[in-house]
């Protein structure tokens, strides 16, 4: 086994290296060569090594949102770089850069502790700085896209560090150029512009009724973040004691005509306008209306407390949570005519 821990190279490779306590579903798996990155500009020389250059190669955060169905062949490149540099500051934002292995959560604390607005709805979702932009994270009516100013990557097909700034990260629901192009960005570190005050975003799933029952009238970021922890306390599983990797699927963006079709035959059915001709459905009913929250198959199954949530009870492998998410798309496609599409990366 390969284990090189050379001083002062910035990283570290371990050979055939177990990936379990790498996914918070806590699946198996290896991967060929694990590499982790602690200073960034240790990518230049790495991606001069054949293995990096020409072969198969995954970068990982935390994990939070990937399946492994098998072993990773090639590289798996773990940025943990860290650090948070303020910019720019004047009296109604600054520019804050961040490096791509901060943990988000810890961000966030960060950011409002400083005094800045507006990321206090994205509290408590797991997984590092560097990941975020992938997938546009969002929750509780708030997405990263508002506050990105640039994007640093390493560009593997021009094989130098460059920049995108907010357009040419190609932000959409749940997406991103990130995630249409995987093999070609790395993202090295990100930079925010943050608002120091921001409106508050309180019209979403029991936020207000959160604030309420702790007292609040005149909330401040803060406690909008204290709020928004403890509903997802409740509302999520905790992947240290039942490994998931939150919702599972996306809500499926469907024409408006097939909405209005299906409003008809299921008044209950929620879905939301999403522009240019679309409409977006609740997957988590879709799912639910067909009987699959709480279902349990091994120890693969759906959570009890959320049906977009699945889970990992125990010893459940990788594939066989991968074959009860194809169960469940069978399912949902069959009764609804709907085609619900994964969030996490599936390996
Ligand atoms: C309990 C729970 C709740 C969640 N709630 C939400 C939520 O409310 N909203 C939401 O949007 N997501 C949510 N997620 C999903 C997850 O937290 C996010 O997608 C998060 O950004 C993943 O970060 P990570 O570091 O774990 O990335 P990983 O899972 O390691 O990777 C995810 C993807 O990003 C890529 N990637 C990772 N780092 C980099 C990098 N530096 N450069 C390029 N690509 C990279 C990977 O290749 C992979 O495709 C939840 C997950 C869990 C477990």
């Amino acid at each position: 086994m390969i284990n090189a821990t050379a001083e002062g190279t910035g990283y570290t490779i371990v050979e055939n290296a177990s990936l379990e306590g790498r996914n918070t579903f806590h699946v198996a798996a290896r991967a060929a060569l694990l590499i982790d990155v602690r200073r960034r500009e240790a990518l230049t020389e790495l991606f001069g090594f054949a293995a990096l250059k020409n072969g198969p190669v995954l970068v990982l955060g935390e994990g939070s949102n990937v399946l492994f169905t098998r072993d990773w062949p090639g590289v798996v490149l773990s940025i943990a770089t860290r650090g948070i540099t303020v910019l720019e500051s004047d009296a109604e934002r600054a520019r804050v850069r961040v490096e791509a292995g901060e943990n988000w959560n810890d961000f966030v604390h960060w950011s409002v502790a400083q005094g800045f607005a507006g990321l206090e709805n994205l509290v408590a979702i797991p997984g590092t700085v560097g990941a975020a932009p992938m997938q546009n994270i969002g929750a509780y009516g708030v997405e990263i896209r508002e506050f990105v100013h640039r994007v640093e990557v390493w560009d593997r097909s021009e094989a130098r560090a460059t920049h995108l700034d907010n357009a040419g990260c190609g932000f959409a629901y749940r997406d991103s150029v990130f995630k249409r192009a995987p093999d070609r960005y790395v993202i090295t570190a990100v930079e925010f512009e943050l608002p120091r005050t921001h409106a508050m975003r309180l019209d979403y799933a029991g936020v207000r009724e959160e604030l309420a029952a702790l007292g609040i009238d005149t909330p401040r970021p803060a406690a909008i973040a204290e709020a928004i922890t403890r509903i997802r306390m409740r509302k999520l599983p905790n992947p240290q004691i039942v490994g998931n990797a939150g919702s599972f699927f996306k809500n499926p963006l469907v024409p408006e005509s097939l909405a209005a079709s299906l409003a008809r035959e299921h008044p209950a059915l929620p879905a939301w306008p999403a522009g240019e001709g679309l409409s977006k459905l609740s997957a988590a009913w879709l799912v639910e209306t067909c009987g699959f929250k709480g279902l349990r198959e091994g120890d693969a199954g759906v959570s009890s407390q959320h049906a977009l949530v699945l889970v990992n009870h125990g010893k459940a492998t990788g594939a066989e949570i991968h074959a009860l998410a194809e169960r469940i798309r069978a399912g949902v496609r069959e009764r609804f005519g709907v085609e619900l599409q994964p969030e996490p990366l599936i390996v």
